[in-house]
């Protein structure tokens, strides 16, 4: 029990240090900025309020009819039961040691024209060659088709609310590239631009396996679409794309969309979609952004089937891995656990709230960046003895891992320690203002019915009415996750 005791102290006192040299001009302090309207409830303004047994009226909320309370438990069910967080999948294969041949193979396709590809096939048919390859991308290969940052997408109709990805298959992708370079050769007065020239080539990484399928994200060099020259750089491509797949439905070609994932990545149906085209845009984030050596500036090559960017220089040569920025997001709770603390940017769109989140810093664990983001942003101290991982979430938009956490605000110091039935307030929050708009403690009933909502994670999402006032991300992102968890749990009374 002794070293119980001096092990919560000891954590303690790493957080108070952590956090005391901001502490100094950051006191809590029962100040509201002006002009803020607080709903429903904020700590610092009802510092004696009992929140342990009181019950929050709900009836002045537009979320609180019987029948958005019967969603709401069933939105957060089905969220709930998920195994693991969206843009995630246990079961895609990341083993790339048995792609690398066929990957060589396939970026020299996309390098030629389809004429001479068909004459290249014809000679090696002659010499009968072609048995050298031990790869048939007609069957097995999916390929993701990424254009000017944004991945091309269906849906079953063009008001439905969910979609699929558009996967190609390698003859399809075939048709799209020929169509891209033959009209950039017609654009250019018939004279044919080197292969070699940098940047003209598709960019093909391997994403991943599943059930046996091979996955493959491809990029267009902007200018195989002309981008300067369409008024609408996606239309060309898009009729490029309808041909492609002229054997598909008209149904399935005329509801093709191109947005980046993080816009319509609530909008996918299945999981294991999710996780493949989160790969994917991870990669083609890792390849844009390393086209340099960091270390002596030379040019660099995808290497490892897109696994990896090598320097092409002599003597150096060095390898360069996607890199991956941690960040915490944790869903902090008062002591009681009954509240949340719950926070929004002013960059984000009306009414919806989330968890506070934050990049981990050099020299900092996992836990000490959950306290410190906390603190900064809303003047709250967690309780480090109750720090709880949760889950973790690839988040390559363009390259983090969320990491997820519960945590306990620390009990306020004017709280009475011993009967259990004193007023224990809730912690004040000060806001930081450079980041954030608002930030409030939220009643459990409150949260629960914002659940009812489908809610959304893009940026660009356009609320109703009653998504104005208060919502939540969607199901694409970890705190939407953390949050239901929360509110499934019993209220403690
Ligand atoms: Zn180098």
């Amino acid at each position: 029990m002794r070293t119980e005791i001096g092990f919560t102290a000891s954590l303690y006192l790493i957080a108070f240090a952590v956090v005391s040299h901001r502490a100094q001009s950051f006191r809590p302090q029962n100040v509201l900025p002006a002009g803020r309207s607080k709903y429903p409830y904020s700590g610092a303004e009802q510092t004696n309020y009992h929140h342990s047994i009181m019950k929050f009226e709900l009836a002045s909320s537009p979320l609180s009819s019987p029948s958005s309370l019967a969603a709401a438990s069933k939105v957060a069910d089905e969220t709930i039961t998920r195994e693991y967080p969206w843009y995630s999948h246990p079961d895609i294969g990341r083993d790339r040691s048995h792609v690398q041949k066929h990957y060589n193979k396939l970026s020299n396709i996309f390098r030629r024209y389809r004429e001479e590809q068909q004459q290249e096939r014809k000679l090696n048919d002659e010499c009968d060659e072609i048995g050298n390859s031990t790869v048939d991308f007609t069957k097995g290969s999916k390929f993701i088709l990424i254009s000017h940052n944004k991945m091309w997408h269906q849906k079953p109709s063009p008001s439905s609310s969910i979609s699929s990805p558009l996967y190609l298959t390698v003859s399809q992708l075939e048709d799209v590239i020929s169509s891209t370079r033959a009209m950039e050769y017609s654009s250019n007065n018939g004279e044919k631009e080197s292969d070699s020239a940098q940047g003209k080539e598709p960019f093909v990484a391997w994403v991943g396996k599943y059930q046996n399928e091979d996955y493959w994200v491809v990029t267009l060099n902007d200018n195989q679409i002309l981008s300067g020259r369409e008024a609408e750089p996606q239309s060309k491509l898009k009729s490029f794309l309808v041909e492609a797949c002229s054997t598909e439905s008209e149904e399935y070609v005329s509801s093709l969309d191109s947005k980046p994932l993080r816009e319509f990545g609530d909008s996918l149906e299945v999981s294991h979609d999710a996780g493949i085209l989160a790969t994917a845009n991870g990669l083609v984030e890792f390849h844009k952004s390393h086209s340099f050596c960091s270390f002596c500036g030379g040019p660099t090559e995808s290497s490892k089937a897109g696994g990896s960017r090598r320097c092409t220089i002599e003597g150096c040569r060095r390898s360069v891995y996607p890199r991956i920025d941690s960040a915490t997001i944790m869903l902090v709770t008062s002591h009681c656990e009954n509240y949340a603390l719950l926070g929004r940017k002013s960059s984000w769109p009306p009414g919806r709230y989330s968890t506070l989140a934050g990049f981990c810093e050099v020299g900092e664990t996992l836990e000490e960046c959950c306290a410190r983001e906390t603190f900064e942003e809303s003047g709250v101290i967690v309780d480090p003895n109750s720090l709880r991982f949760v889950a973790s979430q690839p988040w390559p938009f363009p390259r983090s891992l969320m990491v997820g956490f519960r945590a306990k605000a620390m009990a306020s110091s004017t709280s009475s320690v011993g009967s259990g039935l004193e007023p224990t307030p809730l912690p004040g929050i000060i806001i930081d203002t450079n980041e954030m708009e608002d930030i409030q403690w939220f009643p459990k009933d409150f949260v629960k019915e914002g659940l009812s909502l489908s809610g959304s994670t893009a940026l660009t999402f356009q609320p109703n009415e009653v998504e104005k006032k208060f919502h939540i991300p969607g199901k694409a992102s970890l705190a939407r996750y953390l949050i239901a968890e929360w509110a499934q749990e019993e209220e403690k009374i």
